[in-house]
């Protein structure tokens, strides 16, 4: 039963915790909750269709009261959203350790999680809800910027000025996408089910304007691009209906992709041929069947995306599951369009590089506005990252405590840790900071139809590399460190792996940060070497990454 209780991040320079480890988790568990930057706080659903911080409300108490009564040398755990024990550790030891949604393997269907689910045993995490790292859609601004950037350097000389982009899905992270095409310069057609969704980004300035009918909203859009002005509309319907709808009509968008909640045909995605309210109520009354007309408007969904391509569209999957959904409901050829790490991320990763959110947590802009130049000195050659921190500095509305996310590589990330570690340090910032990730990292997830679609040695759904990430993280010190399942695509689908670190200004935590930054993003470029990828090959020997094996060789296993 869900209950109207509002929470917000305690902030200032004091802490309730013992350790300032237990308060970033703390303040980072309230700040996932605060109704400025969650979906469903009442349901305590971060993002991500049902992404939740913690079990339920009573679990939520008893994690705030666990992280305020513990010693500065105990660690707590939590067993998918629930506080289940208090060990006494060490002073360079995370403060918490989370296992999120892990199921045996043969048992990690859809179906059997919402069983264990309603047996009150597991919960979904998503990747940053129940890992508290979550900073709203800025978190996934970033990304989505670089993806749309890459996107114009591949197929339209650099830029998307000109071009239009048809999405769908306006929710916690496919919300980012109307900023990231104007961003590049791009306009964007993004359909989305609920008006309350397309209002909300809409009121954040992550949408330029609402049309009142598909004709409206696609002669708004064709005409910006005409015109090579940057422009983001909503257009409130249903993909399953208006994807297909526009290849009736013979429209072909310059690229085509899409944020629906496809990972979670029940709570997540809505069927279409049928209104919102009368979708609701189907969830509600008859689930199966809900499913059932939900996998059927996938197939019918992802056929348009298929369809769009074979018109010359650039098409792209943008990570929510949904050709692998429109598989099982039978298109034979679903994965005829890639994923977009695939396409776009995969070079990226092979260098390291990933992403670098951080979180003041004293609440105060102006730690936020020292943090961010201190980003910008470290890297003043970066052109990239200077273009982004100064963009996101103008347009991003902050969401909950300040927040800010970029992309940094292998040697760059400890170093922007440090520097932060410094500022709190010599008394620059009130509070100290917690710097961590998404779980779409290099070295971090096993996703074989997301961030591990085509690894070059077909080591897609090898997943010991995102459990030697997390325990790369614990042993290297960070403050909490989570290993999930079902991220992104689905249950089933993805093994992954978060942490955080508080750069809190002392010898300890320096050393922590240091330790932290470096090592979690080696297992980046490690893994990708194994692959054999020549950039990840090149990097690990540029920065010495020490690999007892030639990387990229696989003996077979009668050699071993
Ligand atoms: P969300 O649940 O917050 O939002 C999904 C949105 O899609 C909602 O606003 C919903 O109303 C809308 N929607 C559902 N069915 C629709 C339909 N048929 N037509 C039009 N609109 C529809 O989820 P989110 O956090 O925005 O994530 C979206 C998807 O992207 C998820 O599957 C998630 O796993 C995936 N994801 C991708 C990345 C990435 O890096 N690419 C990162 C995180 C999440």
């Amino acid at each position: 039963m869900s209950q109207a209780r509002v929470v917000r991040a305690p902030r200032g320079p004091e802490r309730s915790a013992q350790s300032w480890g237990a308060e970033g988790a703390l303040r980072m568990l309230h700040n996932n909750l605060d109704p400025e930057v969650a979906e469903r706080p009442e349901d305590l659903v971060v993002y991500g269709g049902n992404g939740r911080a913690a079990r339920d409300w009573r679990s939520f108490d008893a994690i705030v009261e666990s992280l305020r009564s513990m010693g500065p040398e105990d660690t707590l755990l939590v067993q998918s959203g629930k506080p289940v024990g208090v060990l006494r550790t060490h002073d360079m030891a995370p403060r918490v350790l989370i296992a999120n949604a892990n199921i045996v393997p043969k048992w990690a269907t859809p179906e059997h999680f919402r069983e264990l689910e309603d047996l009150g045993l597991t919960m979904y995490g998503q990747m940053t809800a129940g890992s508290w790292i979550y900073i709203g859609t800025q978190g996934i601004l970033q990304g989505t910027y670089a993806t749309f950037a890459e996107v114009g350097k591949q197929h339209f000389d650099g830029t998307l000025a000109g071009r239009w982009v048809l999405t769908a899905g306006l929710g916690g992270m496919g919300g980012a996408q109307p900023l990231a095409v104007t961003g590049n310069g791009g306009a964007a057609l993004c359909i989305e089910v609920d008006p309350w969704r397309a209002r909300r980004r809409l009121e954040h300035g992550y949408l330029d304007e609402i049309a009142d009918s598909l004709d409206d909203g696609l002669d708004r859009v064709t005409r910006a691009a005409a015109e090579g002005r940057a422009l983001s509309v909503a257009v409130v319907g249903n993909a399953a209906d208006v994807f297909p709808e526009l290849v009736r009509r013979g429209v072909t968008p310059d690229v085509v992709t899409d944020q629906t909640s496809a990972h979670d045909a029940l709570n997540g995605y809505v069927p279409g041929a049928m209104t919102l309210d009368e979708a609701l109520e189907l969830r509600r009354a008859k689930p199966k069947e809900y499913v059932d007309r939900s996998m059927a408007s996938m197939a019918v969904h992802c056929q348009a995306m298929l369809d769009l391509q074979r018109f010359g569209s650039v098409v792209f999957d943008y990570g929510n599951g949904l050709r692998g959904q429109a598989r099982d409901a039978g298109v034979a050829d679903a994965f005829g369009y890639p994923g977009f790490v695939l396409a776009y991320v995969r070079p990226l990763f092979s260098r390291g590089s990933g992403p670098f959110r951080w979180a003041c947590l004293s609440g105060d802009p102006a730690d936020l506005a020292a943090t961010d130049e201190a980003v910008l000195s470290a890297f003043p050659d970066d052109d990239g990252l200077q273009r982004w921190v100064r963009f996101a500095r103008e347009h991003v509305k902050g969401q909950g405590l300040p927040a800010r996310i970029c992309w940094l590589g292998y040697g760059q990330r400890q170093v922007a840790g440090l520097a932060f570690d410094d500022l709190v340090a010599r008394g620059i910032l009130r509070a100290p900071v917690a710097i961590g990730r998404d779980h779409l990292d290099a070295g971090s997830v096993a996703s074989p139809e997301r961030e591990t679609e085509g690894m070059r040695d077909g080591s897609d759904a090898i997943a010991d590399w995102p459990l030697l990430n997390a325990l790369v993280n614990t042993a290297s010190g960070a403050s909490w460190v989570s290993i999930h399942h079902g991220g992104g695509v689905g249950i089933g689908k993805s093994i992954h792996a978060g942490q955080v670190v508080v750069a809190e200004g002392t010898a300890s935590s320096r050393r922590r940060v240091e330790l932290v930054l470096t090592n979690d993003p080696a297992t980046g470029v490690i893994r990708h070497a194994d692959a054999g990828y020549d950039i990840a090959l090149d990097t690990a020997r540029d920065v010495g990454v020490t690999m007892p094996l030639e990387p990229g060789t696989h003996p077979p296993a009668w050699q071993a």
